[in-house]
């Protein structure tokens, strides 16, 4: 299958070998080596220590059973993981998903995204994710609390300030980072706030945490539209999920000037051509944990459509905000058919590699996860500084920022890009830049 350089594609046969059945990571690893073959013709060091044999084995991998009892005094037992993926740039830093389809492959493939994307951040932030195949649907409030606690039992030892720093990702918001912190408090009797990002504003989180994705994704888009000449103004947007990466990407788009048109759940799309009704949205999904149907219901002139594609909504720009491998090649080819010229990812890895092959093809912009959703991860690290200097700043200061971090990473993007020779590629700017800031610490660590 592999357009790779020799030496990457022994890299790449050792991770299929190494990690079978396990094809989220392997995308991920290959997207990485696809972009890397400059780098080793220009840098023998890197390939000289191993430093990409070492970058795809992770550091280490911690499975772990978490038993707990249900409402109906049931034993329910998920698994638990936490990949501590890389620390040449800091402590392991990553959220925690808890989702039905969660697995080893899954939590490999982020960890090995966050590297990246934290090294781009310009933060010291070293790379790991965690999560359970939990599923959180349908899941009273008492035994999500059990269930994060039995969690937080076993994982409380392997973590801490200076260690590994995790965070929300889906299925893990707010609410589940207040009790796994409660937990982790508890076994330890140490109010370590530096521990966990994410936190609840009263208690040692961070302004603009929980919007931070979702903001980020839209600023990076704004800069690749300023690069380009343009604004917001009047584009037309179509953003996937509505979860809170998918809320806040609508809350900015519309402050930057641009509308969303339309956004999704699991089950279908909502269109809503005069542009979503954000306070109604954030009733129904955030405040009432419900479905994206209700808000049809409640919105005139707003359409659901059972098992519709999001996609297929006519618009300028795409974000998917929802999950990996969302956005495949049929997507991509109706995009482009509909004239979209931009598409930033909001979620990790939503698009799949014929999809992304598809719009380089077609000339439409593409950024990739590690770039354009970086600003939740740089925000949990601004929570770490605030928390390491018991400080806590501004909303105001804290989004400005977040916004400088962006352009920050637009800009780094675009001159990788430029400087290894394919102009104006985010995936060629991203996955360069994030590797050699950390093969070049991995080289001045020695081999460990
Ligand atoms: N889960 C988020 C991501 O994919 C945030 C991680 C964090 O804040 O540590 O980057």
């Amino acid at each position: 299958m592999s357009g790779l350089d020799e030496k990457l594609r022994d890299v790449h046969e050792e991770v299929l070998r190494r990690n079978p059945g396990e094809s989220e990571f392997h995308q991920a690893v290959y997207e990485v080596l696809d972009c890397l073959g400059p780098v080793v013709a220009k840098h023998p060091q890197y390939a000289d220590a191993a430093v990409i044999r070492r970058l795809c084995e992770p550091e280490r991998q911690i499975i772990f059973r978490v038993p707990w009892i249900d409402d109906d005094g049931q034993v329910q037992i998920n698994r638990g993981f936490r990949i501590e993926f890389n620390s040449a740039l800091g402590p392991y830093k990553g959220g925690l998903r808890f989702h039905p389809t969660v697995y080893q492959g899954i939590v490999k493939f982020l960890g090995f995204e966050q590297i990246f994307k934290n090294a781009l951040t310009g933060l010291p932030i070293g790379g790991g994710k965690g999560g359970s195949d939990f599923d959180p649907k349908g899941r009273s409030e008492g035994e999500v609390m059990r269930f994060c606690q039995a969690f937080m039992t076993e994982l409380y030892r392997h973590i801490g300030e200076y260690t590994d720093v995790p965070a929300g990702d889906t299925g893990v918001g707010g609410r589940e980072i207040g009790y796994l912190f409660g937990q982790y408090k508890r076994i330890t009797n140490r109010y370590e706030s530096g521990v966990l990002t994410g936190k609840g504003l009263g208690w040692g989180g961070s302004q603009v945490r929980t919007e931070a994705t979702g903001y980020g994704t839209a600023y990076f888009t704004e800069e690749i539209l300023r690069s380009k000449g343009e604004s917001f103004d009047g584009k037309r947007v179509v953003v996937s999920g509505s979860g809170n990466v998918a809320i806040y990407a609508v809350e900015k788009v519309h402050e930057l000037g641009g509308t969303v048109v339309a956004c999704s759940d699991s089950s279908g799309r909502v269109h809503d051509d005069k542009g979503i009704d954000l306070d109604l949205l954030k009733e129904v999904k955030l405040t009432r944990r419900g479905r994206l149907t209700e808000y049809a219901e409640r919105r005139d002139g707003a359409r659901y459509d059972e098992a519709g594609n999001v996609w297929e909504v006519p618009c300028d720009i795409a974000l998917p905000c929802a999950t990996q491998n969302e956005l495949n090649g049929h997507d991509a080819a109706v995009l482009v058919r509909n004239g979209c010229e931009i598409v930033a990812e909001g979620a990790n890895m939503p698009c799949t590699p014929e999809a992304v092959r598809l719009f380089a093809e077609a000339g439409v912009v593409f950024a990739p996860g590690k770039a354009a959703n970086a600003g939740g991860v740089a925000t949990s690290a601004l929570e770490m500084q605030q928390n390491a200097s018991r400080d806590s700043w501004t909303f105001e200061h804290t989004e400005e920022r977040l916004a400088h971090i962006m352009r920050g990473i637009h800009d780094r993007c675009l001159e990788t890009a430029e400087e290894y020779g394919t102009p104006g590629n985010y995936a060629m700017g991203a996955n360069i830049a994030g590797f050699t800031q950390v093969a070049d610490a991995m080289l001045a660590l020695g081999v460990i």
